[in-house]
């Protein structure tokens, strides 16, 4: 029988977490600054599925921890403490959670444990050239054919897209209507014919996202999620508790503690100027951590997470953006270096924290939008 993980004391669970990941996590997948292939992160997944341990939020009857909100604060809290990488998101607080409050029974049944058991690593395809803001604007038409639809165009920032052994996808079923009407949320195995991924390679050279061409790729008509022609509000479908990974301060914490190692090594530390920009990042810091508990506080006591969602994706984004803006600035000549740099004899890298910060502000929904959006919702401007 499943461990019933919400009778144990708030702090018995934390101890408990705390010990997990620490006796676990390979050390040197800790605080990476990017993220790490599934061959390298996979023996960890692995680690977390044997103890049950992969999905705090799913509900036990499909394999979750099934924690109460205060128990996934501890669990996230203890996780990002001990540095352990963040992966399979897409599958975990993307697509599992989608399945469980929108799925088909069979589909979960299908689906979900594969996930938990490492099988199975989904990709989203939602993007597509034209089509990221003004999602509503995707292309990639697929025509139902007896059992299959047949799927047709080309999706974009793919991430992780190599690594995919399946794809989750917003594609065009209807072109004769408004266009949020005509899109269905539709998944496919990646290792068919007609499918090809090509990396694209990032600012820091990194090649974590891809452009993917699909020729005739064939998705069973079983494996559409929710109605034809509703996947638009599948895609919008909230999922709460997941969306709290967003807004920690963790990266901003991590940069901040680099900051001052290179300042301390440099002398810029006692320097008056570099004192009051560091301050107030400090206090930046402190402000996005409090947001943070807040909002984090209130989910937990059941109410939702709503408007402050934009809010908090903005702040966390754009504080860690101003970050390591200054580490760059302050490590001179090492900050226009990539990878790891000697300072004071540790090895640091500067420069990748930097460039690993301009994504954030783009995806999910740009920031740009998410201002949009409380400009309308919040303070009454017109749209
Ligand atoms: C690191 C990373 C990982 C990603 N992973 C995935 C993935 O796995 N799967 C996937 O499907 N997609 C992924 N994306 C894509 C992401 O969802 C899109 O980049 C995003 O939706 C923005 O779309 P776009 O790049 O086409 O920019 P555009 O929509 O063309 O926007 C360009 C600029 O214009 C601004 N802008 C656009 N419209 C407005 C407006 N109405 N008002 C004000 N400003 C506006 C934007 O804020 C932005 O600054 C990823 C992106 C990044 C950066």
């Amino acid at each position: 029988m499943a461990t019933d993980w919400n009778a144990l004391a708030d702090t018995e669970f934390r101890a408990l977490a705390a010990r997990f990941f620490d006796e676990h996590c390979p050390r040197e997948l800790r605080f990476t600054p990017r993220r790490l292939r599934w061959s390298v992160v996979q023996p960890w997944f692995l680690a977390l599925s044997r103890q049950g341990w992969v999905a705090p939020s799913w509900p036990v009857e499909w394999g979750g921890m099934g924690l109460s909100p205060v128990k996934q604060v501890i669990y996230i809290e203890e996780y990002e403490r001990s540095g352990a990488p963040v992966m399979q998101t897409q599958s975990l607080t993307n697509l599992g959670p989608i399945l469980i409050a929108r799925g088909s029974e069979a589909q979960r049944r299908k689906y979900l444990p594969k996930i938990l058991s490492g099988e199975h690593v989904w990709v989203q395809g939602y993007s597509e050239p034209n089509a990221g803001s003004d999602l509503a604007n995707l292309r990639t038409e697929a025509r139902l054919e007896g059992d299959e639809f047949v799927i047709n165009g080309q999706k974009i920032w793919t991430t992780m897209g190599f690594d995919g052994t399946h794809m989750f996808a917003l594609v065009r079923t209807d072109r004769s209507v408004k266009k949020q009407a005509g899109i269905s949320f539709v998944m496919f195995p990646m290792d068919q014919p007609g499918i090809t991924v090509r990396p694209i390679r990032d600012i820091s050279g990194a090649e974590e996202f891809c452009e993917v061409f699909l020729q005739d790729v064939r998705a069973h008509r079983s494996d559409l999620v929710g109605e034809l022609n509703g996947g638009w509000e599948i895609a919008k479908t909230l999922l709460g508790f997941e969306r709290v990974w967003s807004g920690s301060p963790r990266q901003s914490l991590i940069a901040l503690a680099r900051l001052e190692k290179v300042a301390r090594a440099n002398g810029s530390w006692e320097e008056g100027a570099f004192q009051d920009r560091y301050t107030q990042l400090v206090f930046d810091v402190q402000d996005l951590a409090a947001m943070y508990e807040r909002l984090v506080r209130s989910l937990s006591v059941g109410k939702g997470f709503g408007l402050e969602s934009s809010l908090l994706k903005m702040t966390a984004t754009e504080t860690c953006q101003r970050v390591t803006e200054l580490l760059v600035e302050v490590a001179g000549a090492d900050g226009a270096l990539q990878g790891d740099v000697e300072i004071d004899g540790e090895r640091i890298d500067v420069l990748t924290p930097f460039l690993e910060s301009r994504g954030p502000t783009i995806y999910g929904g740009s920031n740009q939008i998410q201002r949009n959006i409380l400009a309308r919702q919040w303070l009454g401007l017109p749209g």
